[in-house]
């Protein structure tokens, strides 16, 4: 009766930024649930490779080049995944930048715009163009992957745009989920921690802060893309039934520190 209730067939998930990482886990998750997965990526590269590892555990897997600051591409991606997978039930918007960290006094217009387009604006025209079939169907569940540093400033990185982006993640995903709700659309959001992927350069690193980091984290390591999957898996299916508006911290503890 309860693991029934993670099982995902004869739904799709649509996850941005699944080239590798965590988007890439979350397919190997989702499908490895029953989910048929169209992972996409600004990358075509990464995309095939990611799409390779799908195929070769024997998943229904599709890859879309996506880059998430294109609100029309992204439309037009919802528009197609409507017809061509007929309607997509889960959506993973979890593309994201983290770099480069600059102090708030130093930080060009051309780097916080980036920031905020691919980490904010991209995480809602995702939301916006798929929440719209969802709705349209009264069913689905949205995740956003937001940050630990969406919760706290995490001084020593200098991170003012990151942490301002991520934030809004949080508080959009909520937002949509007060209006959405009713209509049978759930929106939860994901905070991780330090994460062992491309992005953190692996994770705690023993260079540069890395020491830092790992003095802070009460668990003493970092996390793997696989966990936050497994978050993630929770929140796509109904054994999250009940939530609505969350933001599920998976950061070893850091943030309690
Ligand atoms: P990765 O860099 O490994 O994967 C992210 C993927 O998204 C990359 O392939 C990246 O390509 C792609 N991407 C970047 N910009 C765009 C865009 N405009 N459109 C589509 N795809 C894009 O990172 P993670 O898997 O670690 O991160 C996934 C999410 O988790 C991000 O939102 C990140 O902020 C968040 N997160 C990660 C943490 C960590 O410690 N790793 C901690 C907290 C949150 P490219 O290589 O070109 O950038």
């Amino acid at each position: 009766m309860y693991l029934d209730k993670y099982r995902l067939h004869g739904r799709t998930a649509f996850i941005t930024g699944a080239g590798r990482g965590i988007g890439l886990a979350a397919a190997h998750a989702f499908s490895e649930a029953g989910a048929r997965v169209v992972i996409s990526d600004h990358s075509e590269t990464l995309l095939a490779e990611g799409l390779a590892t799908l195929r070769a555990a024997g998943r229904d897997a599709h890859a879309v080049v996506l880059d998430v600051t294109r609100a029309d591409d992204v439309k037009r991606a919802a528009d197609e995944a409507d017809t061509g997978f007929g309607g997509i039930d889960i959506l993973f918007a979890n593309a994201g930048i983290a770099w480069p960290d600059t102090g708030g006094e130093d930080m060009t217009d051309e780097v916080w715009r980036r920031m905020i387009d691919v980490n904010l604006n991209g995480v809602f025209w995702c939301c916006r163009s798929f929440g719209a079939y969802m709705l349209a169907r009264g069913r689905g569940s949205i995740i956003t992957t937001g940050s630990m540093s969406g919760l706290i400033s995490n001084r020593p990185q200098r991170q003012a745009h990151y942490n301002a982006a991520k934030a809004g993640v949080h508080h959009l995903s909520r937002s949509l989920a007060g209006e959405w709700a009713a209509r049978g659309v759930r929106v939860n959001s994901i905070a991780p921690g330090y994460i062992d992927t491309t992005m953190s350069g692996g994770g705690l690193r023993t260079e540069g802060l890395g020491p830092v980091w790992l003095e802070a984290t009460p668990m003493r390591r970092a996390g793997t893309a696989e966990e936050i999957a497994s978050v993630a898996l929770f929140l796509a299916s109904d054994a999250s039934s009940l939530l609505t508006g969350s933001v599920i911290v998976a950061d070893a503890g850091y943030c309690v520190w």
